[in-house]
């Protein structure tokens, strides 16, 4: 039998379009549609690819979407100056700034910087502590992460009690995703056990999870015996193997291999068209719930 695939493309349209319908009716009740900024230094071909597709999301949805682009020569100085600009500005919910930034600029001391009430992405220490503490104090969880458990709920996975498996604990996957997964609630209440290289024998637990998360970056880490039969596999990985001579374009691939896991597994998410593109429309969701909060909308 092969596993049910959990499309990321056709989850992300249902998600795109739920928020749409609510930035429509923001405009009609309030005047207002939730603002978004874009700040770019430099011209990193993969950054610039990243923007525009977010500028291009923001803006098929309504957002106020201000782009920003800075040479790569700005100062740390004027970059924090620009930060608190937007930190200010009441027509912008949420500051995105892309990664990487140029090595003379302290990335840590400019992402604090951002108001954690306008941290869209979910990596400021403030909004990392709201999500370790659960519940009702999440503001912005990770776009990444938020998108791997959209993507478990709508695909009716059961998590209460579940066996997760997750492999990796970086801060912008493995940690957070492991953190939501065993918080109580929808989506959650599951039994995590977190795997990295300091682990003695990664096959057996990833052999007993329920649902097993791969979030490591090392294409075919994943073989097919020690994914448990019927099991849900969710593969953040993204691997670049090469370009396609047919298409002109990188030919990515996961850490699971994926044609010999979907006999085994009951569902899978496939790369590309998996997790990739549910990040950002977990963005624009989590500048929706800004600007929500700002007009005071429950
Ligand atoms: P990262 O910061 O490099 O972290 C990788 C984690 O995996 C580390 O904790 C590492 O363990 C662990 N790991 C690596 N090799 C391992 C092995 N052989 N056995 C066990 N654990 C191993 O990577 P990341 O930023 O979390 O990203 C992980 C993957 O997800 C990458 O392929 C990335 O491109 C992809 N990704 C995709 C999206 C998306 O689709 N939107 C977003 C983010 C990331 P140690 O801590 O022990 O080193």
């Amino acid at each position: 039998m092969s596993a049910e695939i959990i499309s990321g493309t056709q989850i992300r349209q249902a998600i795109l379009a739920e928020i749409k319908e609510e930035v429509d009716r923001m405009r009609t009740q309030h005047g207002k549609v939730p603002g978004l900024v874009t700040i770019l230094v430099g011209e990193h071909p993969a950054s610039v690819s990243y923007v525009s597709l977010k500028v291009k999301t923001a803006n098929a949805l309504g957002f106020h979407e201000v782009q920003d682009n800075q040479p790569s020569d700005i100062s740390e100085e004027e970059l924090l100056a620009l930060i608190d600009k937007y930190n200010q500005d009441p027509d912008i919910h949420g500051i995105l700034v892309q990664l990487p930034l140029p090595k003379h600029v302290d990335e840590k001391k400019v992402l604090t910087a951002i108001d954690p009430d306008k941290d869209v992405d979910g990596f400021h220490p403030v909004n990392m502590g709201r999500l370790i503490i659960g519940g009702d104090q999440v503001k912005f969880p990770p776009c990444t992460p938020a998108g791997i458990q959209e993507m478990i709920v709508r695909s009716q996975t059961p998590t209460q009690g579940a066996e997760v498996v997750v492999v990796g604990r970086s801060n912008i996957v493995g940690k957070p995703i492991a953190m939501m997964m065993s918080q109580k609630g929808p989506g959650g209440n599951a039994t995590v056990t977190i795997v990295h290289t300091g682990t003695k024998d990664l096959a057996a637990h990833c052999k007993r999870a329920d649902i097993l998360i791969v979030a490591a970056g090392v294409p075919n880490l994943v073989p097919p015996d020690w994914i448990k039969p019927g099991a849900t596999v969710i593969d953040v990985g993204v691997n670049r193997m090469g370009i396609s001579e047919k298409t002109g374009k990188a030919i990515l691939r996961g850490d699971v291999d994926f044609e010999a896991a979907r006999k085994i597994a009951g569902k899978i998410t496939p790369v590309p068209g998996g997790v990739g593109p549910m990040t950002i429309a977990m963005l624009m969701k989590n500048t929706l719930r800004s600007a929500r909060d700002s007009l005071g909308i429950n």
